[in-house]
């Protein structure tokens, strides 16, 4: 927003200033240098410039995490480079989205609490960023492969007679079971196991 008149009086008796800012978070007090605002010499009242609303919504949403216990976007952005991912792919792996970590990064948006303790974790357990990658790799896969050999009796004409890959749901159609949760069941039932 342009300042061209006081937003609450309408005076057009107004001035820039450049002044320290005191900030206030649970007790805690962080005084930010460099705030421009405009201040109406009529009200008294006082606006921060839009450039200084953005430098001060940054800066203030840090002093919080640190207030809260968390990590500050300088600190999310150095544990994302040690461990070698781009923002994406960090957030990705992590489960925030694709977007997460440009925002956290950016000041844009606060980590939750769950979010701190997993980006806290994969920088201080070794072989966590591992064992989310193996769970990358397989979470898309909604049913464990089984290697299966059919007996004659329930072997389909079209499928070749030999051990092969099935899903649990194609092996309980060509057994003729309507659960999903039978499968062990099943497997046991026609000797497989
Ligand atoms: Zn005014």
């Amino acid at each position: 927003m342009k300042f061209e008149a006081c937003p609450v009086c309408g005076s057009k008796s107004i001035e820039k200033q450049v002044t320290p800012e005191i900030f206030e978070y649970k007790g805690h007090q962080k005084t930010i240098d460099g705030c421009e605002k405009i201040v109406c010499k009529d009200c008294e009242e006082a606006f921060f410039t839009d450039e200084t609303s953005k430098r001060n919504e940054k800066i203030i949403r840090d002093f919080h995490r640190e207030i809260d216990g968390l990590l500050t976007s300088n600190q999310i952005v150095k544990i994302r480079k040690s461990l070698a991912f781009t923002q994406t792919a960090f957030g990705e792996l992590l489960g925030g989205g694709s977007k997460a970590f440009a925002k956290y990064e950016s000041c844009l948006l606060t980590q939750s609490r769950a979010m701190d303790n997993l980006i806290r974790m994969v920088d201080a357990v070794p072989g966590a960023i591992e064992f989310l990658r193996d769970r990358e790799a397989t979470k898309n896969v909604p049913f464990k492969k089984v290697s299966v050999v059919y007996l004659n009796a329930a072997r389909p004409a079209d499928v070749p007679k030999s051990d092969y890959n099935v899903t649990h749901l194609t092996l309980n159609s060509q057994l003729g079971r309507a659960s999903c949760e039978d499968l062990d069941d099943n497997l046991k039932s026609v000797g497989v196991s």
